[in-house]
């Protein structure tokens, strides 16, 4: 199987050979042509898998190129940790640098100005942190409602962490009719509690 197969643009195509990689890990030739076609998808993962690509690709796909001068987030990939919010990102902007798409990255723990600045300019792909973001949120600097694809990057770290009340609050930022994809190592059952109660009849992917 190569990349092409998987029915991905030439722009990301490009990016891809950029990076040098030569053929599609098992998780992504999984998952992306599921999320290609618009599928919710639950997917058992671990670091190393390459499930990063497996996620940012088929997203930044679907994103297409932007019309709309006002960038509304039209995707959200959000994280547990400060770490893989960065690194998550940095992928982002290597497999879009041959596309006409804005991404952005906010976490804790840091000034939110140059935050705040980045997300006024407007941004279709947005990393970030669950604290964070609701902080943003709340003091207006971030409209969710255009949001169609959401991602969730290590949920498992998620609940380990403590997040699910803000993972509960963020979901009710968003638009109804979106797609989700849940990754995580390990499927707890508060894990599995978590997706049924936000994916709709997910694909079930591992790596
Ligand atoms: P991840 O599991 O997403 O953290 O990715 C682990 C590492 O694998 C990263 O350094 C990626 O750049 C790399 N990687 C992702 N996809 C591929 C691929 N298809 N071929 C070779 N390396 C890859």
């Amino acid at each position: 199987m190569l990349f092409k197969d998987l029915g991905l643009s030439a722009a990301l195509l490009k990016a891809i050979d950029k990076k040098g990689y030569s053929q599609p890990s098992p998780i992504q030739e999984k998952a992306i042509p599921q999320v290609l076609q618009g599928k919710d998808v639950l997917a058992s993962a671990q670091t190393g898998t390459g499930k990063t690509a497996g996620f940012t690709l088929p997203l930044l796909h679907r994103l297409g190129e932007s019309k709309a001068k006002k960038r509304p987030v039209r995707a959200l990939i959000l994280t547990p940790t400060r770490e893989l919010a960065a690194q998550v990102y940095d992928n982002v902007k290597e497999y879009s640098e041959f596309l006409n798409v804005r991404s952005a990255v906010i976490f804790g723990g840091v000034n939110q100005n140059p935050q705040v600045d980045l997300l006024k300019k407007g941004v279709d792909v947005l990393v970030a942190t669950p604290g964070r973001l609701i902080d943003l949120n709340n003091q207006g600097f971030l409209k969710l409602n255009q949001v169609e694809t959401l991602v969730l990057d290590e949920a498992d770290r998620m609940l380990d962490m403590g997040f699910l009340r803000d993972i509960k609050r963020i979901l009710a930022l968003l638009p109804v009719k979106r797609q989700n994809l849940l990754f995580s190592a390990t499927f707890s059952k508060e894990i599995k509690k978590l997706a049924a109660s936000f994916l709709n009849n997910p694909v079930l992917v591992e790596a």
